[in-house]
């Protein structure tokens, strides 16, 4: 059954599939309880994004990543959408949860984590740049989530492997990657984004400056 699924998502472009135990983190989602209740699972399907696109950008965002970033986020809504269906028509309920939504504008949060549902599938790990760093992809990738009562068999683990790398750390232009992933600074990169989408560069609060940087630690 989850190879039919997986096959499925993999059909609808999805690069990158994982399955999660999201009952540790589901309390910190930002839906009502009795919904998140209902699920104890998650799939985290990945797209890989364009290396051409993202080696367009310096030290900002540019009109071709926006462009990228919402075909990519529509890729993975469509996937999610069709996946669930595929999971509902076998008797799960299936939630997908939007690539990027925003509900707390304030703390630039979704509905859920879909990076810490990767982790938890074994996707990757939180890097220095507050991203999901994949082994293959860096974070040169984007992530959504498909919420489901489905038994799921989580992937292992991954240490975190950024090792001395410290591309982000050297590029982004808030200073708020630090040598300490946990000493990441949120606000300095929030205001940033605010900096960038109040000149015009974007129409959402996107940088993509750290997704560029991050091609994973072996070429960092
Ligand atoms: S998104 Fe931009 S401002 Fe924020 S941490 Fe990455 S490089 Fe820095
Ligand atoms: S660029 Fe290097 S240090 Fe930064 S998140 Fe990626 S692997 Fe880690």
């Amino acid at each position: 059954m989850i190879e039919e699924i997986e096959d499925c998502a993999r059909s609808l472009g999805v690069s990158f599939f994982g399955q999660a135990d999201i009952r540790s983190v589901r309390s910190g989602f930002l839906l009502d309880p009795d919904t998140s209740a209902r699920f104890d699972f998650a799939l985290s399907l990945g797209v890989r994004l364009s290396d051409a696109v993202l080696e367009d950008i310096r030290s900002e965002p540019t009109p071709l990543y926006f462009h990228h970033y919402k075909q990519a986020n529509y890729v993975l809504d469509r996937a999610a959408h069709l996946v669930s269906l595929r999971l509902q028509e076998r008797g799960y309920r299936a939630l997908p949860v939007a690539a990027s939504q925003v509900i707390d504008w304030q703390g630039q949060r979704g509905h859920v984590s879909h990076k810490k549902i990767g982790v938890l599938a074994g996707l990757g790990w939180i890097g220095r740049n507050n991203l999901l760093v994949n082994p293959e992809a860096g974070s040169r990738l984007r992530l959504v989530s498909v919420l489901t009562d489905m038994h799921l068999e989580p992937g292992d683990r991954l240490a975190n492997g950024c090792g001395s790398c410290r591309r982000c750390v050297l590029v982004c232009p808030a200073g708020a990657v630090k040598d300490d992933p946990g000493s990441f600074d949120h606000l300095a990169c929030y205001e940033k984004l605010r900096e960038f989408r109040r000149r015009g560069l974007v129409g959402q609060y996107i940088c993509g400056v750290c997704v560029r940087a991050c091609r994973g630690p072996i070429s960092c």
